[in-house]
């Protein structure tokens, strides 16, 4: 079967989600697609987004109280959310640990995934900063 032809926006648009590894936003994919494309509208961004991440081609990740944010890494991997700026970042655990605990409760896993919400390395040396200031 011949792959499935893409239209030339859906390809930048997939190519900027792989190029930046720092989880962006729709409105930041569409700011940095339109620097490339300036024809390229809102609209076509967010259709491409939801078509890619349906395809499995990139992932759609759900951040609580913010907007979705889309990873070019489609392996498995995991991640950390900082519940003051909303940076993701990618972190792995290994699946065969959690999944033999689990399997000795009688339970199969079959995908893992743990997001953890924190504070991010920006955020806690800006605290820490605004501290000694005070
Ligand atoms: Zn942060
Ligand atoms: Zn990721």
């Amino acid at each position: 079967m011949k792959a499935q032809r893409f239209s030339k926006q859906r390809e930048l648009v997939l190519r900027t989600v792989k190029a930046n590894l720092i989880h962006p936003t729709a409105l930041e994919i569409y700011g940095m697609t339109r620097a490339v494309d300036p024809t390229i509208s809102m609209g076509t961004v967010y259709r491409n987004l939801n078509l890619l991440a349906e395809q499995g081609k990139i992932l759609r990740i759900k951040v609580p109280g913010g907007a979705d944010r889309y990873d070019g890494t489609i392996e498995p991997h995991n991640h950390a959310v900082c519940t003051k700026c909303g940076m993701v970042m990618d972190y792995s655990y290994s699946f065969d640990d959690l999944s033999s605990q689990l399997e000795k409760s009688g339970f199969k896993c079959e995908e893992l995934n743990i997001t953890v919400r924190g504070t991010c390395k920006n955020c806690l040396t800006k605290a820490l900063n605004n501290d000694m200031e005070e």
